[in-house]
């Protein structure tokens, strides 16, 4: 197995007099779990050094956050395949440092599939999301599974480890020098989404599937107008927030959320204008639609979603007529 992996700053400890921006640096090599890592200062307190995990585009390219400090490590989401939970294990294990907690954002499968691996050998590890989350986790995982498991084969985790802390939005936790807060945000891209930020001074914001950062988004849980809102919210309540950690694509700052919101719109205005007045898209329909936002997103991963969520959207947006 080969990974690149690019270290901007080895040092665990910095203190330092006047905030500086993050610097972030892609790494990726086909058919391997890639990394990216960057590093950065915080005034006063412990600089933590966030590992990016990205996993092999059969695994959705999901991002896992390893966030490593002078005392341990907190890892924030997972992975959806048996393959890339083992690299992230591995990524893991090659920090030899505790594993501290892990946070979770949101209630899909290739966010938590992974955590079984993680915590393997250490159960008391604490496992933390909001109650709405670990909700969506309970009623839905063995749904997901009846669904996916046909498709995933042997890389879909026998086991699967759900929250065993489940938190109200806006707890602060402390860990490993550093505190993390937790906030809910209600049905988005998944039935129940939240974010967590690192440090009160806001400057890293793992945002889960609010936002999917340059490839095709999910949207078959039907809540695009909600996440249209949240978007325009944090949009203004981030402003001037640090770095954007999505749970697909790479880091970025607050014009993720730009980035997010004009694909959900240009998402919903081809559903609208294709379903002429009906709750589903005709197969035909459907194949205009993937044409249309394979040609708006000629770069973006994932375009098998773009079929997949078409008749959640068009119900969602009949119903809002
Ligand atoms: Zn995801």
């Amino acid at each position: 197995m080969h990974r690149i992996e690019t270290i901007l700053s080895a040092a665990a400890l910095l203190v330092a007099a006047s905030a500086c921006t993050p610097s972030t640096t892609n790494a990726t090599i086909a058919g391997s779990a890639a990394s990216v890592e960057s590093a950065a200062d915080t005034p006063k307190r412990v600089a933590p050094t966030v590992h990016t995990v990205t996993a092999s585009p059969e695994g959705i390219v999901v991002n896992a956050y390893l966030v490593e400090t002078p005392e341990g490590v907190v890892a924030i989401d997972s992975a959806l395949t048996v393959s890339d939970a083992k690299k992230l294990r591995e990524k893991l294990d090659s920090l030899k440092k505790p594993l501290l907690a892990v946070l979770l954002t949101h209630g899909h499968p290739d966010h938590y599939n992974g955590v079984t691996a993680l915590v393997e050998g250490r159960p008391d590890t604490p496992i933390y999301s909001t109650a709405e989350v670990a909700k969506v986790i309970a009623a839905d995982d063995a749904k997901k599974e009846a669904l996916w498991k046909p498709m995933f084969k042997e890389q879909w985790p026998d086991k699967r480890t759900f929250p065993n802390h489940e938190i109200a939005s806006g707890t602060k936790l402390d860990l490993g020098g550093l505190s993390f807060t937790v906030f809910a945000v209600g049905p988005g891209e998944s039935h129940a989404d939240s974010y967590w930020v690192l440090d009160a001074d806001r400057r890293y914001v793992f945002v889960g599937d609010v936002v999917l950062h340059g490839v095709h988004a999910y949207v078959s849980d039907g809540h695009t107008t909600p996440w249209l809102e949240t978007l325009a919210r944090l949009r203004r309540e981030l402003d001037g927030a640090g770095v954007l950690y999505p749970g697909h694509g790479p880091a970025g700052g607050v014009e993720l959320l730009d980035w997010q919101t004009r694909y959900l719109e240009s998402y919903r205005a081809s559903v609208e204008r294709l379903r002429e007045g009906r709750e589903k898209l005709s197969d035909d329909a459907k194949k205009t639609l993937i044409a249309d936002m394979k040609q708006k997103y000629p770069d973006a991963a994932l375009d098998f979603l773009i079929g997949l969520g078409a008749d959640a959207v068009a119900s969602e947006l009949a119903r809002a007529h």
